[in-house]
């Protein structure tokens, strides 16, 4: 089934007969073009039209089999109003601006315009196999990266430097640091998305490096929490919890496992750990165009895991002063059960 297959029954389920698409990651993931922030795609029962202006007349054509209309709106709304008149068109609430939504409701006075939310979101859980190639070749970028730096990871190094070296071997490999990577040491460890600052790494810290590659649109995440020199005991017990909870709920994924019962495994084997407090956040997320996309990884979520979701599994606890620790996994679903899809080793502490 192709993906505008896949969405028809999803529109007409939401009450649409269209829908304008203007999240980059959905416009992406429809059209194929790579500079989708530039690009909207008008999705109609006859099929998809992607609308970008001028300066993407040749990159469009070269990476979007959807036929094309080079505009600049208001010329580009202009030219859809006649496909949508009398239509109830669907448009994403949670990336269309209210400017934009403005400019609409003059250019399609005969259309209905519909808000809704997470309806590309939710298909694009799901997973093609060209999507997990390019996510498996992002992750074993990141793996291999993430190996030649580790040696730097040492008492007298800066934060900021490590940080600066992954990025540097990213960007040479010809992807880019899919976030803003965090590199946390001691009691930094203790912000669970603090960034790479200029502390100078001492002996006895624990650091944790949080990093993904972004590579032809596609992302990886991944954490590692590594010992320099000896840790306290405290924090090697610390370590061990997040290292249980974390193996425990990768082992459980398999397709029909709900996300918020793998999130109240984690957490209560945290809790059991006396750490349920100092795990301040959510289990994981879904990866693929967006770092953080669905399935959502936590208590309040409705998602259940499907084959093809390639989703994080990483449990954390934080003791402000004192220091954290991080440990996650990028994880494929399979028909059967599960694949990780990041090797980096996991070293005991
Ligand atoms: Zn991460
Ligand atoms: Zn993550």
């Amino acid at each position: 089934m192709t993906k505008l297959e896949a969405l028809g029954p999803v529109l007409g389920r939401a009450g649409v007969d269209a829908l304008w698409v203007s999240d980059p990651a959905g416009v992406r993931w429809l059209s194929g073009f790579s500079s989708a922030e530039d690009g909207k795609v008008l999705v109609t029962s006859q099929g998809a039209t992607l609308y970008t202006d001028s300066r993407y007349t040749v990159q469009a054509a070269e990476e979007s089999s959807l036929p094309q209309h080079i505009a600049r709106p208001p010329a580009t709304y202009e030219h859809a109003a006649g496909t949508l008149r009398g239509l109830r068109v669907g448009f994403e609430a949670e990336s269309l601006t209210v400017a934009e939504l403005e400019d609409l409701r003059v250019a399609w006075p005969d259309s209905t315009l519909v808000p809704l939310r997470g309806l590309l979101g939710g298909l694009r859980a799901i997973k093609t196999a060209d999507e997990v190639a390019a996510i498996r070749a992002a992750q074993a970028l990141a793996d291999e990266v993430y190996a030649e730096v580790r040696p730097l990871i040492r008492a007298g190094v800066r934060e900021l430097d490590i940080a600066a070296e992954i990025e540097t071997r990213l960007r040479r490999a010809g992807a880019e640091s899919a976030f803003d990577l965090i590199v946390a040491s001691g009691p930094n460890g203790a912000k669970p998305h603090g960034h790479a600052s200029a502390r100078v790494i001492e002996d006895g810290d624990l650091v944790t490096v949080d990093m993904g590659a972004k590579l032809r649109g596609y992302n990886s995440d991944m954490t590692r929490t590594v010992a320099v020199g000896t840790p306290s005991a405290e924090m090697k017990r610390v370590y061990n919890a997040v290292l249980e909870a974390e193996e425990a709920a990768v082992r459980a994924i398999k397709p029909g496992v709900r996300a918020a019962d793998l999130d109240k495994l984690a957490r209560d084997i945290l809790t059991g750990h006396g750490l349920g407090e100092a795990f301040a956040h959510s289990l994981g997320h879904g990866v693929g165009l967006e770092v953080h996309e669905a399935p959502g990884l936590r208590g309040s979520s409705q998602d259940v895991l499907e084959a093809g979701m390639v989703i994080t599994i990483e449990p954390g606890a934080y003791l402000p002063g004192v220091g954290g620790v991080r440990i996650e996994d990028l994880v494929l679903v399979t028909e059967d059960g599960y694949e990780v899809l990041s090797h980096a080793a996991k070293e005991p502490v």
